[in-house]
């Protein structure tokens, strides 16, 4: 199969290739083009010249671009899902869950209005609120989940008149660039523009003058530089960003029966989710017993290539974030007890058993920091204000969960929590149509609803005289 660029509607060749690894044996599934300044040039300005044409469609028309892209994923859903298992390592069931929500999110933002909202209207003035189109968006992704994280930016950049320039991660570029290939066929040339990189491109699509906004979803740290960039003229930013959540199991969890859902809320794609439990407070009355039940619980996870059916967690995505999880797991050994998985099996592929780790606290990194891999620290708790407290102590404030037996008591804790998404027994439950706002150092904005699109419009008001 071979991948192009997506430029001013043309799927163009680029100035160079990279190999595209597959974590799960590390063969190559493929080179990707990738794109060099003249590129990134000529993307922008491809997108600079289609803007006006684009805001001054009408918005049923843009809308019905979503739903034509809506049933192209559809169609090619099982093509998508499998270069998702292939380049991310997802077991293939996920990857399908990935291209629904592709299909949810261009369904949603179809049938979304910008008509103008009328604030006042009498004989002497009228005053609308109206919301336009910023002019032309970088979208810059992270390799975890690669398709949602494009289609989060791209529906409603679009159907709020902008043009597009994504940029997917060096590591997992394949699914997009092919996704491209539908986009092509469906939206007017310059519209949406794809072009991929060696990881050198963020800096200089960002820095580019005729860039309105930059909608970013990666690592506080690139965030933080975006938005050092962003300031130079005052770009629009939505910065999606890292996340420590905590999960709180409250003193009467029936653990039997969550234990499940505790465990795919901490390790669903091997944990490589910027909002999956990555702390987990349990009250010291409970320590021992729900330690053993999660360990015996995840012992029973199988962990390989995503292909294989029976597959529930597959690999590390890339050889750098591989060497960075070794060293968490590394530190966790010594630091605290390791009473589940802790082990990299022999042979290919960046794999570590999914790993449960007691007996160490908050000041120690595996707690303190986002390992972005397989590797739970379970940490014990006196009361509920201690647990609050320190759930509260990051520096992050992604996601957050409180789990009990009576839903209402966990709610009144939930309440408590610094977090952009609060979650009551359960976590990581996301939806296109829901938004997922950011907090503290988890970015700044908000994607995915109503106020999702809303972060892709300049407000203007229209003060009339009659
Ligand atoms: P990363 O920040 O290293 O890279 C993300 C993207 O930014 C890549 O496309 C990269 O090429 C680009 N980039 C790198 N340097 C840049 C620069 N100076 N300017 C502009 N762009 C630049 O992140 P990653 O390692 O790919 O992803 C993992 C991180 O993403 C984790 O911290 C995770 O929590 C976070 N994440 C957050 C969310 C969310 O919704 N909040 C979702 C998924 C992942």
């Amino acid at each position: 199969m071979s991948y192009k660029l997506l430029i001013d509607g043309q799927l163009v060749d680029g100035a160079g290739h990279i190999d595209v690894i597959n974590p799960a044996d590390e063969t190559v599934i493929a080179a990707s083009p990738i794109a060099d300044e003249a590129l990134l040039n000529a993307a922008v300005a491809a997108a600079k010249r289609a803007q006006p044409g684009w805001a001054a469609t009408p918005l049923q028309e843009r809308a019905a671009c979503l739903s034509a892209l809506a049933e192209a994923a559809v169609a090619h859903e099982a093509e998508l899902a499998k270069l998702v298992t292939l380049e991310v390592g997802r077991p293939l069931p996920l990857a399908h869950f990935e291209l629904q929500l592709v299909q949810k999110s261009c369904s949603f933002y179809s049938q979304q209005s910008l008509a103008p909202e009328v604030l006042h209207d009498d004989e002497a003035t009228r005053i609308e609120l109206q919301r336009l189109p910023l002019g032309v968006v970088a979208a810059i992704l992270p390799w975890n989940a690669p398709l949602y994280l494009a289609i989060n930016k791209l529906a409603p950049a679009v159907l709020a008149g902008n043009c597009v320039v994504l940029k997917p991660a060096p590591t997992s570029p394949l699914s997009t660039l092919k996704f491209g290939e539908l986009l092509a066929k469906i939206f007017p040339p310059g519209v949406v523009n794809i072009i991929a990189d060696r990881n050198d491109l963020g800096a200089a699509l960002v820095n580019h003058p005729d860039i309105a906004k930059v909608a970013f979803t990666g690592s506080t740290a690139t965030g933080m530089k975006i938005l050092q960039s962003a300031a130079a003229n005052l770009k629009k930013v939505t910065l999606e960003l890292s996340g420590n959540d905590a999960a709180i199991l409250l003193p009467d969890v029936d653990i039997a029966a969550i234990a499940g859902d505790v465990i795919f809320g901490a390790f669903f794609n091997s944990a490589q989710i910027c909002a999956v439990i990555k702390r987990l407070y349990v009250h010291e009355s409970r320590y021992d017993e729900i330690c053993d039940v999660l360990a015996a619980g995840l012992s029973q996870a199988v962990m390989g290539n995503g292909m294989d059916p029976d597959v529930m967690f597959g690999p590390i995505q890339n050889a750098a974030q591989y060497d960075k999880v070794k060293g968490f797991l590394e530190e966790a050994r010594e630091t605290g007890t390791i009473i589940c998985g802790g082990e990299i099996p022999e042979g290919k592929g960046y794999f570590i058993t999914p790993t449960l780790v007691r007996d160490l606290s908050d000041g120690h990194r595996l707690v303190d920091e986002e390992p972005f891999g397989p590797i739970l620290p379970i940490i014990k708790y006196r009361d509920i204000d201690d647990a609050v407290a320190r759930a509260n102590a990051s520096p992050l404030g992604l996601g957050g969960s409180v789990w009990s037996a009576d839903a209402e008591q966990a709610r009144a804790v939930a309440e408590r929590l610094q977090a952009g998404t609060v979650w009551v027994n359960q976590h990581c439950a996301i939806d296109p149509a829901i938004p997922f706002p950011t907090s503290k150092g988890s970015g700044l904005g908000v994607e995915a609803g109503r106020e999702g699109l809303l972060e892709y419009c300049n407000l203007r008001v229209m003060n009339i005289k009659k």
